[in-house]
C-alpha cells in the first residue's frame, strides 16, 4: 500500500463517520464489517473517537466462513440465527446509535451452492434482523454502508490484473466514485449534495403522476405513489442530522405505486444477487405485479428472490442516475449493487422507504399500503437505465416533461 492510498483510506474513514453516519458527540458507533476490513475498521474506530464516540463497538465477519457454512452446514441449521447478534443490532437502532457497514464482499461468493440453501439462511437473517431493518427503513438511526475492497472482490473486478494491482486499481475507483480522492471530501460533500438534493426539489414540485422508460426491451410506466417524495443522497434522523445512508450516493429516488406500474423493462447490467451474478434480466408487469421474469444467468436465484414474499413481485422504488455520474465515470462494473445503482436509473422490487412518502415516519403500514407503499422482506436494486434510454415525466393531466435524453439530466 502507498504511503498516497494509505493518506486517501484515512479521508474516506473520515467521510464515512463525518458525512455517512455524521456521528455526534456522546453517539455509540457499531461497526460491522470482514476481517479483511480491519485497518479500514481501525481508521474509522479512531475517527470516531475524535468525534466524541463514547463507545466503538466492531463486529467482524469472515466471508470464506460463511461460504462454509452455507455449503456444509444441515439443510434445517441454516434456519439459525445467532440471538447476541440480532439483539445487538437491534439495541443499536432501537438507542438511536449510529451504525456503520462496510462490506467487502467476492460478488461470487456463493457461486455453485445450491440457491434453495443460499435463500434459506437469507431468509432466516431477514426475519431475526426485521425488527432492526424496519427502523431502518425509517431512517429512525443513523446509518451507512459502505464497501472497501477486498482480495477476492477485486479479482472478481479485474480478472485480467495481479492480485496487488487489482486491489490498488478498486481503490483507486472506490475512491473516486465516492468523491474521497480529493483533498477535502467533506467539502466536495456538501456541494454534491446540495445539487441531489436541488434536483429531488424540483422533481417534487412536478408532482408527477408516473414515469416512462423507452429503450432497448424496455417501454415501461412507473406511477408514482400518492405523496410520494423525491430524495436525493442524504436522508435525516428523527434528530434532524443529515446521513448519507449509502456510499456513494448519486441517485435521486422516490416511490412506485405498487398497483400502477405496466410494461417490459430490460436490465442493463448485471446484478450480483446473494452471491451470484444474475445477467440479462428481463421483467413484465401487469398492474403493478411482476407477471414474468427472465435471466440469461443466475435465473433461478433471481426466481427466488422474486419468491420471497408477496411484496417480493412489487417495485418499491425508482431512481434517476445520469450516466455521467461519479460511479460512472470510472467506466468499472463493480460487481456491488450500491455501487453498480449509482452508475445507472434502477428500480428495485420489495420494500418501499417511508422517507419517500410525505410524513412517511409517522405512517401506519396500513397507511403507507394505501398510498402505494410495498412492504417485503426484501429490497433488490437491478440497473434499466443507461445511453440508449430515455425517460419522461407524466404529468396528472398526460402532458410530458423530458427527464433525461440519452442516458443525462435535460432539465
Ligand atoms: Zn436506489
Ligand atoms: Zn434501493
Amino acid at each position: 500500500m502507498t504511503t498516497d492510498l494509505e493518506g486517501h483510506l484515512d479521508r474516506y474513514a473520515a467521510l464515512l463517520v463525518r458525512v455517512g453516519v455524521n456521528l455526534q458527540p456522546g453517539q455509540r458507533l457499531l461497526v460491522s464489517t470482514d476481517v479483511t476490513c480491519a485497518p479500514l475498521a481501525r481508521l474509522v474506530t479512531r475517527h470516531a473517537y475524535d468525534a466524541g464516540a463514547p463507545l466503538v463497538n466492531v463486529v467482524f465477519t469472515d466471508a470464506p466462513s460463511t461460504r462454509v457454512r452455507l455449503a456444509h452446514a444441515a439443510p434445517e441449521s441454516l434456519d439459525h440465527f445467532p440471538e447476541w447478534r440480532a439483539a445487538l443490532w437491534r439495541e443499536t437502532a432501537e438507542r438511536g446509535d449510529a451504525f456503520l457497514h462496510v462490506t467487502s464482499e467476492d460478488p461470487a461468493l456463493l457461486d455453485g451452492i445450491d440457491p434453495a440453501r443460499v435463500d434459506r439462511e437469507r431468509l432466516a437473517r431477514q426475519q431475526a434482523l426485521r425488527p432492526f431493518s424496519e427502523l431502518l427503513r425509517r431512517n429512525a438511526f443513523a446509518w451507512c454502508r459502505a464497501a472497501a475492497p477486498s482480495t477476492a472482490w477485486a479479482a472478481r473486478v479485474f480478472p485480467h490484473l495481479r492480485a496487488d494491482e487489482a486491489v490498488a486499481r478498486l481503490w483507486s475507483d472506490v475512491l473516486e466514485a465516492c468523491r474521497a480522492d480529493v483533498s477535502d471530501p467533506v467539502a466536495a460533500w456538501r456541494a454534491h449534495l446540495a445539487e441531489l438534493e436541488g434536483r429531488a426539489d424540483e422533481l417534487g414540485a412536478r408532482r408527477y403522476g408516473a414515469l416512462h422508460f423507452r429503450g432497448p426491451g424496455t417501454d415501461l410506466t412507473v406511477g408514482l405513489a400518492d405523496t410520494h417524495v423525491w430524495v436525493g443522497g442524504a436522508a435525516r434522523t428523527p434528530g434532524g442530522v443529515r446521513i448519507v445512508p449509502n456510499l456513494p450516493a448519486e441517485e435521486v429516488f422516490t416511490a412506485p405505486h405498487r398497483a400502477r406500474v405496466e410494461g417490459v423493462v430490460r436490465a442493463t447490467r448485471p446484478l450480483s444477487l446473494s452471491g451470484v451474478l444474475v445477467e440479462g434480466i428481463e421483467l413484465r408487469f401487469e398492474a403493478g405485479r411482476i407477471v414474468e421474469a427472465r435471466a440469461t444467468r443466475g435465473e433461478e436465484v433471481l426466481l427466488r428472490a422474486l419468491d420471497s414474499d408477496d411484496g417480493a413481485r412489487y417495485l418499491g422504488e425508482v431512481a434517476l442516475v445520469p450516466v455521467t455520474s461519479a460511479v460512472a465515470r470510472t467506466g468499472t462494473l463493480f460487481l456491488d449493487s450500491v455501487y453498480d445503482e449509482n452508475a445507472a436509473c434502477h428500480l428495485a422490487f420489495g420494500a418501499s422507504y417511508r422517507e419517500n412518502f410525505a410524513g412517511g415516519e409517522a405512517l401506519s403500514d396500513e397507511e403507507v399500503a394505501s398510498l402505494g407503499g410495498n412492504d417485503s422482506v426484501t429490497h433488490v436494486d437491478f440497473m434499466i437505465g443507461g445511453e440508449h434510454v430515455d425517460v419522461d415525466g407524466v404529468r396528472e393531466g398526460g402532458a410530458r416533461d423530458p427527464l433525461m435524453r440519452g442516458g443525462v439530466w435535460a432539465f
